[in-house]
Formats: C-alpha cells, sequence, structure tokens
C-alpha cells in the first residue's frame, strides 16, 4: 500500500502523512526534509543551492540519519531547498533513495506514506492513493506565521505571505518536476478545515482502498 500526499508549503500535508501513516500501520517519509538536508549540506559546504554542480554533489551527500535534524526546519533552509529541488540533477540523485523506501518500507510497516511535490507525479505514479492536499496562500501563510510568532515575536504575516508566494512560484514553475496535482489524485482543500476534518476524509479514501 503506498500513499502519496503532495501539496504546497503549510497545506498540512505532514500532520496528515503523520496521522496517516500511524493509523494504517504504514511507514512515512518527509521526502521534503530530503531536499532540505541536500540544501542544508551545500549551504554549510559554502556553495551557493543555485549551483547545479555544488547541489548535486551535495544531494548525493544526504543520508537516512540527518532526515531527523531541527535543523533543518529552519525557514532559511526551506527557501533554499525550493532552490536545489529546481535543479534536473538533484532530483535524479533523489530519486533512487524515494522509491527505495516506498517500494521497501521498514520492517513490520504494511507499506508507506510519503509526502512532497512531486510523489504522485513522478517518484509514485502508481501509488494505490493520491491525495493533493492544498489551502489558499493567506490561509497557508497565517498558520506559518502562527507557528513563527511562537519562536520570534517579530514575525511579519505580510513577510510570510511574500515568501509563501515566491515558493509556490519556484515549485510551480520550474521545468523539473513542478508541484501539481496527478490526474487521478483528489483534491483536498484545508483552507476551511481543521487537521480533524482533513484527517476523517483521507481515512475515509485510504480505509476505502484498504478495504479491496
Ligand atoms: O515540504 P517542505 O517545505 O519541507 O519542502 C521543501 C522544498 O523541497 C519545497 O519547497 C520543494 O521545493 C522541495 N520539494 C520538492 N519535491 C518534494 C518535496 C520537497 O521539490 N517531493
Amino acid at each position: 500500500m503506498i500513499v502519496a500526499i503532495d501539496g504546497p508549503a503549510a497545506a498540512g500535508k505532514g500532520t496528515l502523512a503523520r496521522r496517516i501513516a500511524a493509523h494504517f500501520q504504514l511507514a512515512y517519509l518527509d521526502t521534503g526534509a530530503i531536499y532540505r538536508a541536500a540544501a542544508f549540506q551545500a549551504v554549510a559546504a559554502g556553495d551557493d543551492p543555485a549551483d547545479p554542480v555544488a547541489a548535486e554533489a551535495a544531494a548525493k551527500r544526504v543520508r537516512a540519519e540527518q532526515l531527523a535534524d531541527p535543523k533543518l526546519r529552519d525557514e532559511a533552509v526551506g527557501k533554499a531547498a525550493s532552490v536545489v529541488a529546481a535543479i534536473p540533477g538533484v532530483r535524479a540523485a533523489l530519486l533512487a533513495f524515494q522509491r527505495d523506501f516506498a517500494s521497501h518500507p521498514p520492517a513490520g510497516s504494511r507499506g508507506a506514506v510519503l509526502d512532497g511535490r512531486d510523489i504522485g507525479t513522478v517518484v509514485c505514479p502508481l501509488a494505490d492513493v493520491k491525495l493533493f492536499v492544498t489551502a489558499s496562500a493567506e490561509a497557508r501563510a497565517l498558520r506559518r506565521f502562527k507557528e513563527l510568532q511562537e519562536q520570534d515575536p517579530g514575525a511579519i504575516y505580510l513577510r510570510v505571505l511574500q515568501d509563501m508566494k515566491d515558493r509556490d512560484a519556484r515549485d510551480s514553475q520550474r521545468q523539473a518536476a513542478p508541484l501539481a496535482p496527478a490526474p487521478d489524485a483528489v483534491v483536498l482543500d484545508t483552507t476551511a478545515l481543521d487537521a480533524d476534518a482533513v484527517f476523517k476524509m483521507a481515512c475515509d479514501i485510504v480505509g476505502r482502498k484498504v478495504a479491496l
């Protein structure tokens, strides 16, 4: 059983993917963390994340053990991740890792949930369930702003919104695996829904597949 969950930043796909994984005993892979790790490595080595040769070399150095590093969650790393993610050589270098996780999830799990931008379109085009989780840029920016405000009371909503729009544009307009719903994905718009309502809708969809 493979569940692909795609969507733009801060749409709620990570929370949903974790809950679906726990509920259906599936292993979970946050593929954004892989791109973040590649960007982090490039910057740590003093390289420009937009340099294709340096970024691809950094992507080849990514290891599974690095993916839980809290430093990867910084906004700046997310921004740099969307820069390295537009480089075809970086995407090619990270593809096998993701496909291997999907087809050989850790022992004890009944399958895998992967979340990202191109899981249903490129990484796992034959996934059993494809969800595309989205929300308006304003709603996503507000969620991200509230999270940021907890660490930094000086966070500015309009700046968060602009960063969100810039990231959406980079992710959707790139040539290599742009962010887009797969033709057979179910689109869940979470603008006016809370996490429990989205989880319930997704559970019904995944549950129908499990029952087959
Ligand atoms: O989901 P997250 O915000 O952690 O992803 C960081 C960046 O990594 C995204 O903005 C996107 O550019 C890139 N990414 C991608 N393909 C994926 C997952 C993430 O291009 N499957």
